[in-house]
C-alpha cells in the first residue's frame, strides 16, 4: 500500500459550512488512502456534521474541540487579530499520538511512512497535491496560490534546497509559509510530541509556532517541481447575504428551519 495521509481539518458552523465540506469530501473521494480528520469547533459534535460524515464515503475520525472565547475572532473584529482552527489541529495532533501510541503490529508498521496534512475547508485542493505530499520523510513543502496579498507565495529552491521564501509579507518569519503549503512526516509528530500550534501566536506565525520545534529551512523537503508548480489556492467564501431572508423571517415567512443547509 501507498502511505496514508491523514488530513486535518478545522471546521465550524455557518451557512456556507455544508456546502465547504461537500466540495472537500469530493476532492477528498479521490485520493486512495486518505484518513480524514474533522474537528469541529463546537461543544460537542453537531448533527449536521455527524450525519454528513456518516454518508460521505470517506475513512474519518470526528473530534470536536470548542475554542475559548477569549480566544475566539468577535464579530467585526478584523480577521488577523486571533489565528483560527488552532485548537482544532492541536485536538487532531492529539488524536493522532493517541493512536499512534496505541498501534501495533502490522498497523503500527503502516503508521510509519504516513503523513500529516492541515486542510482548511474553505481552500481548494488539487489532487496531484497528495501524490505530491505523499512520500514525506520530514516536511513537504510547496507553493500555495492566492495568499497574502499575492498570485502565490512559495519556498525559493536553488540547488534542490530551499533557501529563502517567496512572500509579501515579513519574509524572515521563521517559517513564512501557509498551513496549506506544507506536510508533516507522521513520525516527526510521534517523536516530537511537544510540537503543536500556538493559539495565542501572533499574527502570521502559527504555521511558525508548529515548525520550529520540528525542522530547519534545511530540512525540507521541496515538491511541486521544485517549488514551481501550484496545486494548492487559498481560496475564501464570500459571506452570504441574508437580507431577503431576514425581511421574510420578520413576517413569519423565512426558510424552512427544518430544512437543513
Ligand atoms: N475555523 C474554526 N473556527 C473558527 C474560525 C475558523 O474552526 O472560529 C476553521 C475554518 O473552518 C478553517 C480554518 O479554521 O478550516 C481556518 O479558518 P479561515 O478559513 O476562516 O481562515 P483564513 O483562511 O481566513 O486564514
Ligand atoms: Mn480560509
Amino acid at each position: 500500500d501507498v502511505p496514508k495521509i491523514f488530513v486535518i481539518t478545522p471546521t465550524y458552523a455557518r451557512l456556507v459550512q455544508k456546502a465547504e465540506l461537500t466540495r472537500l469530501s469530493h476532492t477528498f473521494l479521490h485520493v486512495p488512502q486518505l484518513h480524514w480528520i474533522v474537528v469541529e469547533d463546537a461543544p460537542q459534535p453537531t448533527p449536521l456534521v455527524t450525519d454528513f460524515l456518516a454518508a460521505s464515503g470517506l475513512t474519518y475520525t470526528h473530534l470536536h474541540k470548542l475554542t475559548p472565547k477569549d480566544r475566539k475572532l468577535q464579530e467585526g473584529d478584523p480577521s488577523w487579530l486571533k489565528p483560527r482552527g488552532a485548537e482544532q489541529r492541536n485536538e487532531g495532533l492529539r488524536w493522532l499520538r493517541e493512536m499512534g501510541a496505541a498501534a501495533k503490529g502490522k498497523e503500527a508498521a503502516g503508521l510509519e511512512e504516513a503523513v500529516v496534512y492541515f486542510a482548511d475547508d474553505d481552500n481548494t485542493y488539487s489532487l496531484q497535491l497528495f501524490e505530491e505530499m505523499r512520500y514525506t520523510y520530514r516536511v513537504s513543502v510547496w507553493p500555495v496560490g492566492l495568499v497574502g496579498g499575492m498570485k502565490f507565495e512559495r519556498p525559493v529552491v536553488e540547488d534542490g534546497k530551499v533557501v529563502r521564501f517567496h512572500t509579501g509579507w515579513r519574509p524572515n518569519r521563521p517559517f513564512p509559509i501557509d498551513m496549506a503549503g506544507f506536510a508533516v512526516s507522521l513520525r516527526l509528530v510521534l517523536t516530537n510530541p511537544q510540537a503543536r500550534f500556538d493559539g495565542d501566536a501572533q499574527m502570521g506565525f502559527l504555521e511558525s509556532s508548529f515548525l520550529q520545534n520540528l525542522v530547519t529551512m534545511d530540512d525540507l523537503e521541496p515538491k511541486a517541481d521544485l517549488c514551481t508548480k501550484v496545486l494548492v489556492w487559498h481560496t475564501r467564501t464570500e459571506k452570504p447575504k441574508m437580507k431577503r431572508e431576514d425581511a421574510l423571517q420578520k413576517q413569519g415567512l423565512g426558510s424552512d428551519p427544518d430544512v437543513e443547509v
